[in-house]
């Protein structure tokens, strides 16, 4: 009994005293130790302790500018710390400096709460620790919790099939409902239109990292990645992330801490066939390929489910640790691609336009050859419940060749023109473009010129609704050319400018992911009776310059 009383009060010592004295010896407020932390990894943060975290950040430390972006359904502050040395308190300072913004966003998911925990620490570490050369180079946004609506419904069937701590963690979908990250085109969610606000308009990250958990197949790798993949977008900005930024932080995950993490993917094998891993979508929808729209560049984390919840935080720490120092290295490399990547843009539809051609549909395709992939041995066994189960029996093997489909290829291309022309009377089109940034202008006199288009022959909406209500519209049919008239009063959207992928891919009919499919020409369509017949999609397309 004595032993066991030593062991309670070493732990009530360890729980309470020792981040008191920690943070007294270095003058750090117990606030900035998160409850992850604070409670040896058996709890997450809630929206308190992470408001509590920003404040007193923004208070104390020399780098940190704390802002608030927005608020929730659920009136929940949504929440950055701008770290930059030295500091900068508006988006005019920060683009004054010169230095790329890295925008860090945890918790979108707010059952997976590890990003969110990283994210704290590692502002604290460069705050008051030994990182603080991380914002030597570049600023560095932090939003750990992107999601706090979902943060504090703490339930511990959440997350059912991840490991062990923390039992209790926050719900997926948003206070309204909307799983964030499936809002990149429609921007339908509070949280999402003050992201694009507030964050993508005023700071324009160059790199956006998104943190999330995984608990698909049963890999041998603690966390998994993704970059923006590209679909209408451009390979420079794809190509950089893929094929220089991530095997430069893999490399230097490595040698820092041997934790194994590679391409995101899901596994399936077919008896006699060598086994397949795919990676999940090209779809704008997801927010880090949509950035790849904007010639921004983006990476998709995924640490593993079934890791203890301390070595999901812990491993997603270091890989942040090891992209900022690849980034901080690489900073002014960073800025003259996404610059290179906006005039090659302007360029190519100048040179180009009515003339070039673009996937509006994607499929997966492989990669040139197979890799070895490491995988985790398990059993089965039967639960509590008496529920049979599948869990790691801690060794790990390498399976030599697997088939890796790793990228997108068009299915079906558009041409990519100057311009776009559509009616006044679309005007929530053209408030939804300019949402996004996009510039959009009002032809001022009636205007005749060449172009191209679209007759909808067959319209087909699904009945399944899914992400927000939306009953995904999808369209047949064929183009064709012609004089048209534009009216006085019609909008124009030019795609001599940075955001031209963007919109090729909102705009054009047969978009996988475009307006039409989340149903913003429903209203339009049905008036014009779209279900009876062929009709005109009513956004004509420029293919010369006029
Ligand atoms: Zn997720």
């Amino acid at each position: 009994m004595k032993n066991l009383s030593t062991i309670c009060l070493t732990i009530v010592l360890i729980f309470i005293i020792l981040p008191k004295t920690f943070s007294q010896q270095f003058n750090i407020p117990t606030e900035l130790f998160s409850r992850a932390e604070r409670t040896w990894y058996q709890e997450t943060s809630l929206n308190a302790d992470v408001k509590a975290f920003c404040e007193a950040v923004g208070r104390l430390s020399n780098y940190a500018h704390t802002e608030v972006f927005g608020r929730t359904k659920e009136g929940n502050d949504l929440i950055i710390v701008v770290l930059a040395n030295p500091k900068v308190t508006s988006p005019a300072e920060a683009a004054a400096t010169g230095k790329p913004v890295i925008y860090i966003q945890g918790n979108i998911h707010a059952g997976e709460v590890e990003g969110k925990e990283a994210c704290l620490q590692l502002t604290r570490e460069i705050c008051f620790g030994t990182k603080t050369p991380l914002i030597d180079n570049q600023i560095i946004i932090f939003c750990p919790n992107y999601n706090p609506d979902g943060n504090d419904k703490l339930s511990a069937t959440s997350r059912p099939s991840q490991d062990g701590s923390p039992l209790l963690t926050g719900a997926r979908v948003s206070g309204e409902g909307y799983d964030l990250n499936r809002e990149g085109i429609k921007l339908e969610a509070i949280e999402a239109k003050a992201f694009m606000k507030n964050i993508i308009l005023r700071w324009d990250p160059a790199l956006l990292i998104d943190l999330h958990t995984d608990n698909g197949s049963w890999h041998g790798y603690t966390i998994n990645y993704a970059p923006c993949y590209k679909s209408a977008g451009l390979d420079i900005i794809t190509g950089y992330v893929k094929d220089k930024m991530l095997p430069a932080a893999t490399l230097s995950m490595t040698n820092r801490s041997g934790i194994p993490i590679w391409f995101f993917g899901n596994l399936t094998q077919k008896p006699g066939e060598l086994p397949v891993f795919s990676t999940y979508s090209h779809l704008p929808r997801y927010i880090v390929n949509y950035m790849g729209l904007r010639n921004r560049m983006a990476i998709l984390s995924e640490t593993f489910s079934h890791d203890s919840f301390e070595k999901r935080v812990l491993s997603n720490y270091l890989f942040l640790v090891s992209i900022l120092e690849f980034t901080n290295s690489n900073a002014s490399e960073i800025k003259k691609i996404i610059a290179a990547a906006d005039a090659e843009t302007i360029k190519t539809i100048s040179e180009k336009g009515g003339i070039i051609e673009r996937g509006v549909t994607y499929r997966i395709a492989e990669a040139d050859k197979p890799f070895p992939l490491l995988m985790r041995e398990t059993e089965e066994y039967k639960s509590e419940d008496g529920r049979v189960r599948r869990r790691a029996t801690g060794k790990l093997y390498w399976v030599d060749s697997v088939r890796y489909f790793d990228h997108f290829l068009p299915d079906k291309t558009a041409k990519v023109p100057y311009g776009y022309i559509f009616p006044a009377e679309l005007k929530g089109i053209a408030d939804k473009l300019q949402e996004h940034g996009i510039n959009v202008t009002v032809i001022e006199k009636r205007k005749v010129f060449e172009g191209e288009q679209f007759i909808i022959t067959k319209y087909a909406k699904e009945t399944r609704a899914i992400y927000g209500g939306h009953n995904p519209v999808k369209v047949e049919g064929d183009f064709r050319k012609g004089k048209f008239t534009a009216d006085k009063g019609s909008y124009y959207v030019d795609m001599r400018q940075p955001l031209a992928w963007l919109v090729f891919y909102m705009l054009e009919p047969e978009s996988d992911d475009g307006l039409l499919f989340w149903n913003f020409f429903d209203e339009y369509l049905t008036l014009k009776g779209v279900e009876n017949g062929n009709i005109p999609y009513p956004v004509l397309k420029i293919l010369k310059p006029y």
